[in-house]
């Protein structure tokens, strides 16, 4: 039985139902009636005003951006689908605190909902560092539906990589 790393957190009779639909190959069938559409958001440069303009319109107050890239290197999983670092560096007597996003290069051709979630995710970063309540009130705030976005973007990571 293989496991689903990307549902390990899950009960054990959804993961049953989730290796269902992927034996008799509906799972795919499933996500794309769900999710019709995909984004155009193809480079770093139109990422960064993506997600500026999500800032914008819902962490005005938040530290600024600093770089924002697609990186192919990231591991989707090892920080919660995404990576968020802070970069500190002395500029005359101030510290400047800028903040880098990195997205896993695989939100390049995806559903325009998943790119959302996993932006929104590390925008809420910005403010919060870890997983608590106060992150995913930001998220569903950014968001409504981020907590159904995620599920749905764990069944959509385990479909591509059950097909290697
Ligand atoms: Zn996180």
């Amino acid at each position: 039985m293989q496991a689903l790393k990307y549902l390990a957190g899950y009960p054990e009779p959804l993961q049953q139902r989730v290796r269902g639909l992927l034996a008799e190959g509906q799972l795919d069938a499933m996500l794309a009636r769900k999710y019709p559409d995909r984004h155009a958001v193809r480079n770093d440069g139109q990422l960064y005003d993506y997600v500026q303009e999500l800032k914008d319109r819902h962490l005005r107050q938040a530290p600024p951006l600093g770089k924002v890239l697609y990186d192919g290197k990231l591991q989707v999983l090892k920080h919660a689908l995404g990576t968020h670092t802070t970069v500190s560096r002395v500029q005359g007597s101030r510290l400047k605190v800028s903040r880098e996003i990195r997205i896993a290069a695989l939100f390049k051709d995806t559903p325009p909902e998943f790119l959302q979630m996993i932006v929104v995710h590390e925008l809420a970063h910005l403010r919060e560092n870890e997983h608590n309540k106060a992150f995913y009130q930001l998220c569903t705030h950014m968001a409504p539906e981020y907590h159904q976005w995620e599920f749905d973007l764990r069944l959509y990571l385990t479909r591509r990589e059950w097909a290697g």
